[in-house]
């Protein structure tokens, strides 16, 4: 497989006045994040970290990842629905993980209550890198689905401008024509813009959770506009703003400042760090009333590092998606291999095999914004400390995907453009509506691509690590 652009990238004049074109049209386009000095005022801003050139991916796996994401749609949909797969998975997991622990309490306590809402949307996206096979052919394998605060669907849909410019400038029209269009953020609004006339009130606005210190608002304003396009109000508020002005009446109707809100939105509420005490029992009254959330309690813990590993147990998918050999299939062909870490014989094999080889292996805790696997000798030192403790419980063990890597060149702000070796992470964005137990929609509406520099075990843009990035099908 050709793996890049060649001798482009090695001269290094034409390369900066590239990329002074590039980072223009970026910020034309309003590839756009808040800075980190100033993370609450738009009053400056920059633009986000690309990639110069779009990277190649195989058409093959490209499409094979959309063909899969209804599948994926259906599965988290189908987890979240079922409790006892739920208690069961995760209950060596609560015993160590308070955080976990604590979701997983208001999602018992709302069980207990009955649930209020009716109506559920799955905003997710399944992310999945290019393992290089020993015969040289390139496999989709899935890293990690997430089904909150799935961002820079907003973002996507303005860089293929960018990397068609950029091709353009250096007249490869044809080569320009081929990076795919993308509109995540409109087919996210679009699956928020039904679940809003699913419940029902025509005053009723879209609650936006969010951080005062939000430097992607820019990609979350995309979807916000989408929405107000089709005379769909969205107000912004952080859970604080919850505690002190959000209510629920008898029939459970959530009700903010005093409007009615149909849809709550989370693009805060994934890591430990983004609850207070108070911030928890806003988060409980939200669960606990009929305005549609996304995701809902259940749906969050069905994303979780846990749930991934046990689905790949053998026999399991069939359980929860019986009848559906097909989709298990899909499914199951893009799984690595994921190991629990509990007490017994199968978590001390993993465990002695991962400090055996090392390189092979990632360690993962139940969290979400990245920064937070363990790899190489950092995963083994933790592994020697954790596996006389229950506490290993609270982490998986994941096979290390290896992709093949190529060059490209990264541009961030306040830094000198790099050409580095690099590796991609595709994500497919999945939507889904479900009214009582009929699914009304159920589709992938875009993809986003992100690279980094090797030198990176983890990855992430808002971490700083990846950059964003077009595939280049080949
Ligand atoms: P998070 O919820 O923090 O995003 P991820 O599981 O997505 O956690 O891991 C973060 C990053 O670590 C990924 O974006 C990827 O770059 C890297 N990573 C995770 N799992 C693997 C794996 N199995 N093989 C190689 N890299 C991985
Ligand atoms: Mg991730």
């Amino acid at each position: 497989m050709a793996t890049g652009w060649g001798s482009l990238l090695q001269d290094e004049q034409q390369l900066e006045e590239l990329a002074r074109q590039a980072v223009d049209r970026a910020l034309a386009e309003g590839v756009l994040l808040r800075t980190s000095q100033e993370p609450s005022s738009s009053e400056v801003v920059s633009y986000a970290p690309f990639t110069l050139f779009p990277s190649l991916v195989p058409s093959a796996l490209l499409e094979q990842a959309y063909a899969v994401q209804m599948d994926f749609n259906l599965l988290v949909d189908a987890v979240s629905q079922n409790a006892a797969f739920l208690e069961q998975t995760l209950s060596s997991t609560i015993k160590r993980d308070n955080f976990t622990a604590r979701l997983f309490d208001i999602h018992k306590q709302v069980l207990k209550e009955g649930i209020a809402q009716t109506v559920f949307l799955g905003l997710n996206r399944s992310d999945y890198m290019f393992q290089h096979n020993a015969d040289g052919s390139p496999a989709l394998k899935q890293i990690e689905i997430n089904t909150i605060s799935a961002s820079f669907g907003g973002l996507a849909s303005r860089t293929p401008a960018v990397h068609r410019h950029v091709l353009n400038v250096l007249s490869k029209t044809r080569e320009a024509a081929k990076i795919l269009s993308n509109n995540p953020s409109k087919g996210l609004a679009l699956g928020i813009a039904k679940a809003w006339e699913l419940y029902g009130s025509a005053n009723a606005l879209v609650l936006l959770i969010a951080q005062e210190k939000e430097r992607n608002i820019f990609d979350q304003r995309a979807i916000e506009n989408e929405l107000l396009a089709r005379n769909i109000h969205v107000i912004r508020r952080r859970f604080e703003d919850v505690s002190e002005k959000g209510s629920l009446d008898q029939d459970r109707r959530l009700f903010m400042d005093g409007q009615e809100v149909a849809v709550v939105y989370f693009r805060d509420g994934y890591m430990p760090s983004h609850y207070s005490l108070q911030n928890w029992e806003a988060r409980l009254l939200l669960e606990r009333s009929c305005a549609v959330k996304c995701p809902d309690i259940a749906t969050q813990l069905a994303g979780t590092k846990k749930v991934q590993q046990e689905l790949s147990r053998v026999g399991m998918l069939e359980h929860v998606l019986p009848g559906q050999p097909e989709a298990v299939a899909r499914l199951r062909a893009t799984f690595a291999g994921l190991y629990s870490l509990d007490m017994g014989e199968e978590g001390d094999q993993a465990i002695t095999e991962a400090i055996a080889a090392p390189s092979r292996f990632v360690l993962k805790p139940q969290r979400e914004g990245g920064g937070n696997n363990l790899y190489g000798e950092e995963m083994v030192q933790a592994l020697e400390g954790l596996k006389d403790s229950e506490e290993r419980a609270s982490y998986i063990l994941m096979e290390k995907i290896e992709p093949e890597p190529f060059g490209n060149c990264l541009l961030r702000s306040g830094s000198p453009a790099r050409v580095v070796q690099c590796i991609s992470e595709l994500g497919i964005f999945g939507v889904y509506v479900r009214q009582g137990k009929t699914l009304v929609m159920n589709k992938h509406v875009g993809h986003l691509l992100r690279t980094k520099a090797i030198e990176h075990a983890d990855g992430g843009v808002a971490a700083g690590v990846a950059v964003l990035d077009n595939p280049y099908p080949v």
